[in-house]
């Protein structure tokens, strides 16, 4: 593992991670469907989407079998790191740019971890740290009127064993409401489940319904905006209750889950011994 020093001269005190107000509630009540008993269970947006797409991938997940790390991944990482920071402590200079980027790596296990992974010295960082500030040039162009909070982390244990949990990129007030973000460093694809989960987890932890959750690309510009209802997440929840029931009855009988075969396969850690995976990899590579 490749170890930054975590010391973060340049860094302001912040108070607004996990910024929390509580509020008097009287919308809606979302109700987490009872689930057969079982092992416990951590679900995030990731899990959740994965197991849409294919139960036996996200069954790997449970297992920590991982795709391989990639370099767009990593700058993807560094740069939330990046933008939350700006939220929360203002403008990065570009000056300080190089070392901010080397203190955030530092300060986040995860990115050290990464590192290590992609075989990635310290010395090697400079392209990894061009590619972020741009990102970071894109980002400061978005407004941030409204801002309530950065990595704003909720976890909800709606049933025994059964934990909810994630990572609110940003949350900016709109109309007196919280309207979720989650910055993507690439294209938007398929967003509609993973927005659907965070508006799900904000209700279940802060119970205020959110007024709309978003994906913005800042690579792109792309935006795409869902307002959940009470009645889309009731059933965004009942979904979440058969995967948790599903998994557990396999876990249990030792039976192989479905494999379905998509674009998701390209990162799957199967792919190699998976026959729907590489049949789905060969009609993608034959467009
Ligand atoms: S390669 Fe594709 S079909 Fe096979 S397990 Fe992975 S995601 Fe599922």
């Amino acid at each position: 593992m490749t170890v930054l020093a975590a010391a973060s001269p340049t860094r302001k005190k912040s108070a607004m991670r996990a910024a929390r107000t509580p509020v008097q509630y009287d919308g809606p009540v979302i109700e987490f469907p009872a689930v057969p008993a079982g092992e416990r269970i951590v679900v995030s947006a990731s899990s959740f989407v994965a197991y849409e797409q294919c139960p036996e991938k996200a069954n790997a997940r449970y297992r920590q079998e991982y795709g391989p790390p990639s370099r767009p991944a990593f700058v993807g990482g560094l740069a939330h790191r990046i933008f939350a920071r700006h939220l929360q402590d203002g403008p990065i200079g570009a000056d300080q740019f190089n070392q901010v980027c080397r203190e955030e790596i530092g300060s986040a296990p995860a990115l050290n971890f990464r590192m290590g992974e992609l075989g990635l010295k310290p010395s090697q960082l400079s392209g990894i740290v061009s590619e972020t500030q741009a990102l970071y040039d894109r980002f400061v162009r978005f407004p941030t009127e409204g801002f309530r909070g950065a990595e704003v982390s909720v976890e909800v244990e709606p049933q025994p064993d059964v934990v909810l949990q994630g990572r609110v990129d940003a949350v900016f007030d709109e109309d007196g409401r919280p309207r979720l973000v989650d910055w993507k460093t690439g294209r938007i694809f398929e967003a509609d489940d993973q927005l659907g989960f965070y508006a799900l987890l904000w209700v279940l932890d802060r119970t205020e319904l959110p007024v709309a959750v978003e994906a913005v690309s800042v690579k792109t510009g792309e935006r795409h905006r869902t307002e959940p209802s009470e009645a889309d997440l009731q059933a965004l929840v009942t979904r979440i209750a058969a995967m948790v029931t599903a998994l557990r009855a396999g876990w249990d009988s030792g039976e192989a889950f479905a494999r379905v075969g998509g674009p998701w396969c390209t990162y799957c850690p199967l792919l190699d011994g998976c026959s729907e995976g590489r049949a789905a990899a060969t009609v993608m590579a034959q467009g």
